[in-house]
């Protein structure tokens, strides 16, 4: 692996626990000699661990929409900042350059980042590793919501499992560095679902 891909808030959010782990997954990913990709603000806990791989000489790539970019939330001291026409081509070149995705809380931004890059990977279109950090339990009842999908066969436990989660950054990375994709795809599992024998019909 040679970077991640952090999504995390543009604010800092209420507790000091937050912009704390964004220094230490900032610290870890220089440990493990890994580069940051990320959204390319300077602001809230996205602005956090980009000043702090950027001040320990890590590499920093930030990707920002031109929009964002004239709203002058942009971290501009950045040796490596793409800009870039619209949000979903920044999305894709951040999914592009990076070799597994990592979300430290953060509000809508954040959360439809990961799930957007969880939902490739249970299309198969990468066999990277994601991960949340559950930092001060933020994420919880995110959580406990996607047991209910697994309840309520809107996804398979292979894909429930997808998600990584941890507090310590650090022990997240070394779940990444083991990790093994899942062998099911859900385009198969929701056909055989639908039309398998276990339905009483013909496959399809
Ligand atoms: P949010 O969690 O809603 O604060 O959104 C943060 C996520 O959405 C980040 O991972 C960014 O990629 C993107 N984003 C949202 N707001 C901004 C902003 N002001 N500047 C740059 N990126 C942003």
């Amino acid at each position: 692996m040679k970077r991640i891909c952090v999504f995390c808030g543009s604010s800092p959010g209420a507790k000091p626990e937050y912009l704390d782990t964004a220094r230490q997954l900032g610290q870890a990913l220089m440990q493990h000699k890994l580069g940051l990709v990320y959204g390319g603000a300077r602001v809230g806990i996205m602005g956090e661990i980009a000043k702090t791989v950027h001040e320990l000489h890590g590499e920093v790539i930030g990707v920002i929409p031109r929009e964002l970019f004239q709203k002058e939330v942009a971290y501009t001291g950045l040796s490596d900042l793409r800009v870039v026409g619209t949000m979903h081509e920044r999305k894709a070149l951040m999914a592009e350059l990076a070799d597994g995705f990592i979300a430290l809380p953060g509000g809508l931004g954040t959360i439809e980042e990961f799930f957007e890059v969880l939902t490739w990977g249970q299309l198969n279109f990468h066999q990277k590793p994601c991960g949340l950090l559950n930092v001060a339990h933020y994420y919880d009842r995110m959580l406990d919501f996607l047991d209910v999908m697994l309840e309520q066969q809107f996804i398979d436990l292979d894909h429930r499992r997808m998600v990584l989660v941890e507090e310590k950054p650090e022990t997240l990375l070394e779940r990444f560095a083991g990790y093994q994709p899942p062998q099911s795809d859900k385009a198969a599992w929701a056909l055989n679902l639908t039309y398998g024998k276990k339905e009483g019909h013909d496959s399809q």
